[in-house]
Order: C-alpha cells, then sequence, then structure tokens
C-alpha cells in the first residue's frame, strides 16, 4: 500500500450525514459513495485486481475512522470488506477475471461492487458457523432454501456471501458459502430493519426460496464453508466489528470533553470539566477507550504478520471493544447530564450505536466462552 489512507478519509462528508441516517434509518449511500470514490472498497484486495493494497492494520485505521463518523457507514464498510476478504480466500489467490467470482472481486476492488454476509440463520440464529438451511443437489448445480435473520446492507449491496449447509449431510458444521447476486431469483427481503442503534446498516431478514448456485458461485471446494469462516471471516470481522466499537467510543468520548469543556456553571464561574468527578470519569473512560484500542492495533498487527498469538487476540478483540463501547458511551451520558439526554446531540446515538457489536455473532458472552476453551487447551468446537 503506497500511502497512508487514514489520513485522507472523507470523513467529514460521512459525518455530515450521520444524523439523518439515523434519525430517518436510511442506507447511508452517500458514506459508502465517498468511500468507493476514494478507492477504500478496494482495501485489502490486491493492486493486481485493481484494489488498494494493505491489509488488517490498514483495515482497523479506516473502519475505526468510518465508524467514529457514521456508525451505520462503518457497520456496511466493515461487512463490505470482510465480505471480500472471505471471496478472495475462497478463490484461493485464482481469481479468473472471466469467472463469476473473479469479475465481482475485480468490481470490488475498483469501488463499483458492494457485498455483504449473509451466515446468521434462522434455526441456529447468532451460532452463525453452524447452518440449519441445506444445499440441495440438483446435477451439477445446488438448490437452496434459507432464512437468513440478518444481513447487513440487504437490499443495497450488489451481492451477498451466503452461508447453507453442504449438500448430502446433516452435520451443521459442514457448510458452504456461495456468491449470491443480491436481485437473484429466489432471493427476497420480507421485512426492513428498524433498530435501536445502527439504524442505517439495513440489516434484514432474506428468504431464499429455490435459489439454483452453480459450483463456479461457491467459494473454495465442497464443505470448506466452515475453514473459510475461521480463517477469513472471523479474524477480519472480529478485527472490523472491534474497530467500529473504538471508533464509536473515541468519538462519544470526544464529544463528552468538549461538552464538559464548554459547559459553563455560571454561578460558580466554572466549566463541567473543571469539576473533579467529572474529568475522573472522563480520565476512566480515557483510559478504558486506550486500553480497548491498544489491543484492537496490537492484534491487527498480529493478524498481519500471521503471528501464532493471533488467534487469542482474534478471541478477545472483539469482546474487549463491544464492552468497553457499551461502558464508555454510559459513562459519557453521565457527563453529558440532561443535555445528553436530548436528541440534540450526538451522545445518545452513540449510546446506542455502541451496543451492536456485543449482540453480533460471535457475542461477547460466546466470545468469553471460546476464549476460555482456548486458554484452558479445550477445543473450540
Ligand atoms: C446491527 C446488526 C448487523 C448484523 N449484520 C449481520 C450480517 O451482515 N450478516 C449476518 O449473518 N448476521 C448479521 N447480524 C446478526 C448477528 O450476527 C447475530 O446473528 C444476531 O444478532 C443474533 O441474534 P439472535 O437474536 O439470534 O441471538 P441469539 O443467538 O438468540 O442469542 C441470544 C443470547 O444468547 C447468548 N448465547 C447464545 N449462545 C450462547 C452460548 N453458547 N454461551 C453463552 N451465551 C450464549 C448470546 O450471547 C445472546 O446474548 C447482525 C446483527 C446486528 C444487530
Amino acid at each position: 500500500m503506497k500511502t497512508d489512507v487514514s489520513s485522507t478519509l472523507p470523513l467529514d462528508a460521512i459525518a455530515a450525514d450521520a444524523s439523518a441516517v439515523d434519525v430517518e434509518a436510511r442506507f447511508p449511500q452517500t458514506g459508502i459513495d465517498e468511500l468507493a470514490r476514494a478507492g477504500l472498497l478496494g482495501l485489502g484486495l490486491p493492486e493486481s485486481l485493481g484494489g488498494m493494497g494493505g491489509g488488517p492494520v490498514e483495515f482497523v485505521r479506516v473502519a475505526e475512522g468510518v465508524a467514529g463518523a457514521c456508525a451505520s457507514t462503518g457497520m456496511v464498510y466493515v461487512m463490505h470488506v470482510v465480505g471480500a476478504q472471505t471471496l478472495l480466500a475462497g478463490v484461493n489467490g485464482d481469481a479468473d477475471a472471466g469467472s463469476t467470482k473473479g469479475a465481482a472481486l475485480a468490481a470490488m476492488a475498483t469501488g463499483r461492487h458492494l457485498t455483504t454476509l449473509a451466515y446468521s440463520d434462522r434455526g441456529s440464529r447468532g451460532h452463525f458457523w453452524a447452518q440449519v438451511s441445506h444445499a440441495v443437489r440438483d446435477g451439477d448445480d445446488v438448490v437452496v432454501d434459507a432464512d437468513k435473520t440478518w444481513a447487513t446492507s440487504a437490499g443495497q449491496a450488489d451481492s451477498y456471501v451466503l452461508a447453507v449447509g453442504a449438500p448430502d449431510t446433516d452435520d451443521p458444521l459442514s457448510t458452504e458459502l456461495y456468491l449470491v447476486a443480491s436481485d437473484a431469483e429466489g432471493v427476497t427481503i420480507p421485512s426492513h430493519f428498524d433498530g435501536l442503534g445502527m439504524r442505517g446498516n439495513a440489516s434484514a431478514p432474506l428468504q431464499v426460496r429455490g435459489l439454483r448456485l452453480s459450483a463456479d458461485q461457491r467459494l473454495g471446494g465442497e464443505r470448506s464453508g466452515f475453514a473459510l469462516m475461521m480463517t477469513a471471516t472471523l479474524p477480519w470481522f472480529t478485527l472490523g466489528s472491534a474497530a467500529c466499537s473504538v471508533g464509536i467510543a473515541g468519538a462519544a468520548l470526544d464529544a463528552a470533553i468538549a461538552h464538559a469543556g464548554r459547559s459553563r456553571l455560571e454561578h460558580e464561574g466554572s466549566s463541567l470539566a473543571q469539576i473533579p468527578g467529572v474529568r475522573a470519569r472522563l480520565a476512566y473512560a480515557r483510559v478504558r477507550f486506550r486500553e480497548s484500542r491498544a489491543l484492537l492495533h496490537e492484534v491487527a498487527a498480529a493478524v498481519a504478520a500471521d503471528d501464532p498469538s493471533a488467534q487469542e487476540g482474534v478471541l478477545a478483540v472483539k469482546a474487549s471493544a463491544a464492552e468497553m463501547a457499551i461502558e464508555v458511551s454510559d459513562l459519557v451520558m453521565r457527563v453529558g447530564g440532561g443535555a445528553a439526554y436530548s436528541k440534540h446531540g450526538p451522545l445518545e446515538r452513540h449510546l446506542r450505536d455502541a451496543r451492536a457489536a456485543a449482540v453480533m455473532a460471535p457475542t461477547t458472552e460466546l466470545l468469553h466462552d471460546f476464549l476460555g476453551k482456548a486458554i484452558t487447551g479445550q477445543e473450540l468446537f
């Protein structure tokens, strides 16, 4: 990667739209267009495909900045990059431009294609690595019926990386991933997103009925879904989700510090920031923020370097950042007092946005369980 992208992010334009995206629960198309124009939809994709290059370290810097400006844009962006990385791993470095997957990767690399993940199955809920839906063999193709409970950018993305149980087996861990055009016959969106936070991210159910998929659309070999989820999706997603949490917490903290500095107690001739309890609360929040941010950058560097310590970090980083963002956004609400409680400022939006990561799979509880197993030498699955 030739330049430091984080210094040239189109954050002002993204931030300018953030309140309207939240209030109207509107997909953040302006922000995504800005990111596409800046080449950032191709971050992590090789320059030989027209992409920007870069890896996990650059990704977390960009995702943190974008989510700090607008959490919905950050989440849409993260799901795109994670989907693109999963696809890249699924072609195993051999992106034949004439193939469905090669053409899609080239379009993603050059900002002409937005993708996302459709993993969460109605029957296995947040245990996305296990699939209850099944592909059924039909000649050289498979036919799929599935109910996906959530897919960020549903109806807005150009494609979905769709997870489904592999044909000819009942093992829920035997899965396959397919690249599916969002306008494919058999894919509909039965209802729309009305969430507490990240209100513009368009996470909606997908109803899949009689969807015919060719082997050319499959990522990796037969029954390779689980391995791709663990080696490609999981590290990029936990980093991206953590970066969103860190970005949201940082934005909330900045807003609270500015509020405390400018809010006057005229009868005492001082500001809120001059009250010891207030500034101590801000200091504690800053410590929590910096701890999680340091872990984020440490784990991103470990993943980028293929360091053996990366697995533990991948399991820790999302839970750490998600819980930190909840705590920090709550603390700064107290600093902001009644002013923060109103919808005139950004703090209540940050509080709502911060709660998403903890319930997104793998949830904080699941990550703690996995990490507990890992550090005590037990099998994860
Ligand atoms: C904003 C947003 C965007 C999303 N985007 C996508 C997307 O793009 N693609 C996608 O596939 N999915 C997406 N999801 C879905 C998400 O990843 C989860 O699958 C979903 O939030 C799980 O919701 P649920 O109601 O099924 O939770 P459940 O799975 O029912 O979990 C309920 C509770 O049980 C706990 N729990 C479950 N199992 C265990 C266990 N073994 N040990 C301890 N506790 C446990 C959980 O931690 C949680 O607290 C998104 C979700 C949100 C909120």
